[in-house]
């Protein structure tokens, strides 16, 4: 991230807006700020501010009323806001929620809580923008067919894990939590909490600091740490008054905190920004796993596709190197599939090459790497093999495609489709990658103009 997050800072109270600036400015923010909320709404359109730090007591227009009219508009809509407040009471967080705030401060704004509050919605809406850029590229690359491939749609409730050792504490909890859209599970130790996320899905972990055996802070590492755990969210409840301690719980990894005891309304409105922070990670990385493998999968046969037929080509020879062994290549090109999609359709011809994709993947040995390397063209890596069990491999290969019968939906039964094959070896036949790859492309050749249907090694 290189530029500095804005931060804008609505306040009519002059000394407030310094403090609450001099609170920021040892972070990484960039500040502006206004005096009333004309000037917030102006700032806003103007300024484009990451995140929005607002009074709620200002003559004219207060801040629910700005919070209502930045969550209406939808260019402004994911701009978190963080509702600054001398009121006590849950009647203002109530009205304040429901305007739209995603979070809130009491004054005197403590430093360090002010700082954890910016930091973990500046990186939830970070994760948002991430979502939208990649979603822009999935439906650009992808098209729209994909989007509903990938796993959405899951109405499965968020899980919630309370880890807490006094029965009493759990329960008021529980009791704050009861209705919620949330399904809810108690367990008294640290240990207890770590043997539960790999049990189950959790996404988030209500965590109580002080604890017999490893503490809260513990728990937060070693959570952090791994990567199948390190998405779950983790809202720290302590009753642990000094600055210290937060600051350590951030360090270590915990989310977000709140002071027992729990008032409801804070309580509820932590969870859900963290709930919702969770899912966009989940997403993320569902989406990440989805575009990486379209991006190396052949969307026809479902084989490997030609740009990582490359890169395990790369590292097969690299290892290959290493190992002083040898690596065979097969390139395998149908006979005269023109004259297929010519006579039966081009749909017959795509469900043959997913048929003949298909038997290649079922036929090949384990270790041996079939993709689709373009057209009707495939590839097969087999790793340390040298040239005459590679050509019996493909010998095999030619014989189970010529007495296969290949049938199509699309038109009647197709029973003589054959095969070329040209292998070449490493590093018999090559030292460098392009030069094996067109050996074998030589001898496919060769074969195709000694009557094809048979393979050629590369001399
Ligand atoms: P040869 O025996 O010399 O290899 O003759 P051929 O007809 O197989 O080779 P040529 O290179 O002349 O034609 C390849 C054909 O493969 C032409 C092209 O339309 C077809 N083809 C390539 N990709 C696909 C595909 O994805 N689906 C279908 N149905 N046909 C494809
Ligand atoms: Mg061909
Ligand atoms: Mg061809």
């Amino acid at each position: 991230m290189g530029d500095k997050d804005k931060i804008l800072i609505v306040d009519d109270d002059i000394l407030n807006l310094k403090l609450l600036a001099a609170s920021l400015s040892a972070g990484s923010y960039e500040c502006v700020t206004a005096q009333d909320g004309y000037g917030a709404l102006e700032s806003i359109e103007k300024e484009h501010p990451d995140l929005i730090l607002l009074d709620i007591m200002m003559p004219g227009l207060d801040g629910f009323e700005i919070a209502a009219r930045v969550k209406e508009n939808p260019t402004t809509r994911n701009i978190p806001i963080i509702l600054i407040t001398a009121l006590d009471g849950s009647d203002n967080k109530v009205r304040g929620l429901e305007a739209g705030a995603d979070e809130f401060l009491n004054k005197p704004v403590h430093a360090a809580e002010l700082q954890a509050r910016v930091n973990s919605l500046l990186r939830l809406k970070h994760y948002q923008e991430q979502l939208a850029t990649r979603r822009q590229a999935e439906s650009r690359f992808l098209g729209p067919m994909d989007r509903q491939e990938c796993g959405r749609g899951r109405i499965e409730l968020p899980n919630i894990l309370v880890v807490d050792d006094d029965e009493k504490d759990a329960r008021l909890i529980q009791m704050h939590l009861h209705g919620q859209p949330y399904e809810v599970k108690t367990v008294t130790s640290g240990e207890a909490a770590l043997t539960c996320v790999t049990q189950e899905r959790v996404d988030l972990i209500l965590l109580d600091i002080l604890l017999p055996g490893i503490d809260g802070f513990e728990v937060a590492r070693s959570l952090k740490e791994a990567d199948a755990t390190r998405n779950i969210q983790i809202l720290a409840l302590t009753s642990l008054q000094d600055l210290e301690s937060k600051i350590k719980g951030i360090e270590l990894g915990v989310d977000d905190y709140l002071m027992k005891p729990v008032n409801s309304h804070e309580l509820r409105a932590r969870i859900s920004a963290l709930v919702k922070k969770k899912a966009y990670l989940d997403d993320l990385r569902s989406d990440y796993q989805s575009a990486v493998r379209a991006a190396i999968t052949d969307r026809l046969t479902g084989l490997y596709n030609h740009a990582y037929f490359y890169h395990v080509l790369e590292n097969e020879l690299k290892r290959a190197r290493r190992h002083g062994r040898s690596v065979a290549l097969l390139m395998m090109d149908i006979d005269d599939f023109k004259m297929i999609n010519d006579t039966m359709g081009h749909l017959a011809g795509d469900e043959i090459l997913k048929s003949l994709g298909n038997l290649i993947t079922v036929n090949a040995r384990e270790i041996d790497v079939p993709f689709r390397y373009g057209g009707e063209e495939f590839a097969l890596i087999l790793p340390y093999t040298d040239s005459r069990c590679a050509f019996s491999a493909a010998e095999r290969l030619r014989k189970i495609i010529s007495d296969y019968s290949f049938t199509s939906a699309s038109a009647k039964e197709f029973k003589n489709l054959t095969v070329s094959i040209g292998i070449s070896n490493f590093p018999g036949d090559a030292i460098t990658l392009e030069e094996f790859v067109k050996k074998a492309d030589a001898a496919l050749y060769r074969a195709k103009s000694e009557g094809k249907n048979r393979i050629c090694v590369h001399r």
